[in-house]
């Protein structure tokens, strides 16, 4: 490998950058961040690119009646980044839009820095439109996406190469978003051997420059646009010739673009490999998909809370160089471990306190379930049978459960959960208290997975790509009780790292059949198991809460996830 001139271009929608940033929304985004910090860590030669979202993703409110509403989170982009010289251009609908780029750098453990290149369209020269192109992260209808993902394409292509870089070995595409890049380097590659057109030797030759990792394993989730929009937005009607590239009857489907044009493709778990092989089914005769998994990490030094950060510096030493070096955790005195742990809950408790006048308790069982509130990830899943639930834990000494996570603001069904999640608190007292948190971001997501008892996800399988949340809580000795899907069904051992709830392989039935048996399971598991041993065998929590850190914390990390990409896609 000549480390000088391989440099790996890592595309994403959305790069979580610092807490203070809105540039991100949710899991792609923490990804893509804790990606580059590790590479950085690593001295991996990458640059990233991403699009700016002048007005971030949102802040949410929720009023009186749990309902979201969203406001804009407007930033100020030169007191983080740098303004960079460079312009480049992309045709839309026949006309320039000129972009500039603003860099944040990004510095590795030992000084190496990787730069993020942040594309903007809010220049003096473009229309009024095309200057809000780069303003709202997923916002607008399918012509407004469209034209943001050519901006981060073909407007991420070119800027690269007005900045310099003429030497770009990989294009990684961080999900489907950015795949329009390979269109523009076939026309790059046609132009410079003197041809109008790109040929099937120049499809073969961008093959072995691009990289894909897909994110979803629903169809719905796929970015689609229909051809006659990308014929009008881009001024070209050879997608018919291409069938082979381009697909599919009508659209323009971001994620075969993405396949069709790249040699090596992993879902982001062993088991979504799986699904993606099945779902990405080849739509003709002229392919075969060769679909791998590298199951997903997140960046330690990032997640680990202060007190858990300090454990580990005292008795690990290394651990951020060296990251499975935490399987010493085992050697770590568990009094030690239940010391962190509570210092991050009280941290947890007091600022529950503070957002919401909740009245937790720091002395009380506390559960947290907090990600997109998206239906399928089944939030209500716990909220199923109120009596029930207050039954379980009245002997228990009470439960605390702390909900957060935003619906995207066109997702009703979605806001629809809030609204009944937050409507149940009422039933649930005294027994159980229940706080509904506005705003999950970074700085919230932080103090959540390092300050609970126990990190609950009840996806309907197979739908939860990966998740990372819970490694984090991972990291920070907070054991998961989950559905088995994404990457739980790699990290779940048992009594030892957490508890699965129901069985895999569950997908046959009807959805209220899986509905009511996935809570029967929980109910039986918090009930039977994960209650009684923390209330009563303290030592058997505390065992599992330290093979929680050694055995998934030491391997779910993206120093381990890098490495893999590294050895499987960037420089084979
Ligand atoms: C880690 C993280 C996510 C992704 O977690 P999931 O387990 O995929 O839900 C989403 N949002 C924030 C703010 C995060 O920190």
């Amino acid at each position: 490998m000549n480390s000088q001139r391989e440099i790996i271009a890592y595309f994403s929608m959305e790069i979580a950058l610092e807490p203070a940033l809105p540039t991100y929304s949710g899991g792609l985004g923490m990804l893509a961040g804790d990606t580059i910090r590790s590479a950085a860590d690593l001295k991996v030669p990458m640059v990233a690119v991403t699009s700016l979202h002048r007005q971030g993703y949102f802040a949410q409110k929720l009023d009186a009646n749990g309902w979201q509403t969203e406001t804009p989170v407007v930033w100020n982009v030169g007191e983080h980044c740098r303004e960079l010289p460079a312009r480049a251009q992309v045709a839309i609908e026949g006309r320039p839009v000129w972009l500039r780029a603003w860099q944040y750098t990004v510095k590795g453990r030992s000084g190496h820095e990787l730069p993020v290149f942040l594309l903007d369209t809010d220049l003096p020269e473009n229309s009024t439109w095309d200057r809000a192109l780069t303003n709202h992260l997923y916002g607008g209808d399918a012509w407004y996406r469209l034209c943001q993902e050519i901006v981060l394409g073909i407007g991420g292509v070119r800027m690269l190469q007005a900045l310099g870089y003429h030497d770009i070995s990989r294009f990684h595409m961080n999900e489907g978003h950015a795949a329009l890049l390979g269109l523009e380097l076939l026309d790059e590659r046609a132009r410079s051997s003197g041809r109008d057109v790109f040929n099937h030797d120049d499809v073969q030759a961008i093959q072995q420059s691009c990289v894909f990792t897909t994110h979803t394993p629903v169809p719905a989730g796929h970015d689609r646009f229909p051809l006659e929009l990308v014929s009008r937005a881009l001024g070209r009607s050879d997608f018919a010739a291409h069938h082979d590239v381009f697909c599919c009857e009508g659209e323009l489907n971001m994620t075969y673009l993405a396949l069709n044009l790249s040699h090596y493709v992993n879902g982001v778990a062993k088991k979504h490999g799986e699904v993606s092989r099945h779902l990405l089914l080849p739509k003709d005769a002229f392919h075969h998909y060769q679909i791998d998994h590298i199951t997903n990490g997140v960046h330690l030094a990032t997640w680990a809370s202060p007190p858990f950060a300090k454990l580990f510096d005292r008795f690990v030493p290394g651990w951020r160089e060296d990251n499975a070096s935490l399987r010493g955790v085992l050697n770590i005195p568990q009094q030690e471990v239940w010391k962190a742990h509570v210092a991050a809950k009280e941290k947890l408790v007091q600022e529950i306190n503070r957002r919401a006048n909740a009245g937790f308790d720091a002395d009380i069982f506390t559960l947290a379930f907090a990600r997109r509130a998206a239906t399928y990830k089944r939030a209500h899943l716990l909220l199923t049978d109120p009596s029930r639930l207050k039954r379980i834990v009245a002997e228990a000494g009470g439960l605390q459960i702390v909900y957060a996570g935003k619906a995207h603001p066109r997702d009703n069904p979605g806001k629809g959960l809030i609204q009944q999640i937050i409507q149940t608190r009422k039933e649930l007292l005294p027994e159980v208290r229940l706080v509904y948190l506005e705003n999950y971001d970074w700085e919230l997501a932080r103090l959540l997975v390092a300050g609970v008892d126990v990190w609950l996800n009840t996806p309907e399988p197979p739908l939860e790509a990966s998740g990372t949340s819970g490694m984090k809580a991972a990291l920070n000795g907070v054991p998961s009780l989950s559905i088995l899907d994404g990457w739980w069904l790699e990290g779940c051992v048992e009594h030892l790292t957490g508890w699965a709830i129901g069985k895999t392989n569950s997908i046959a039935d009807s959805p209220d059949a899986r509905n009511r048996r996935d809570v029967q399971s929980l109910y039986q598991k918090l009930e039977e198991v994960v209650l009684p041993t923390f209330q009563q065998r303290r030592e058997d929590w505390l065992r599992i809460m330290r093979h929680a850190i050694a055995l998934n914390a030491s391997h779910f990390n993206t120093q381990r996830m890098v490495e893999e990409y590294v050895l499987k896609a960037y420089f084979e």
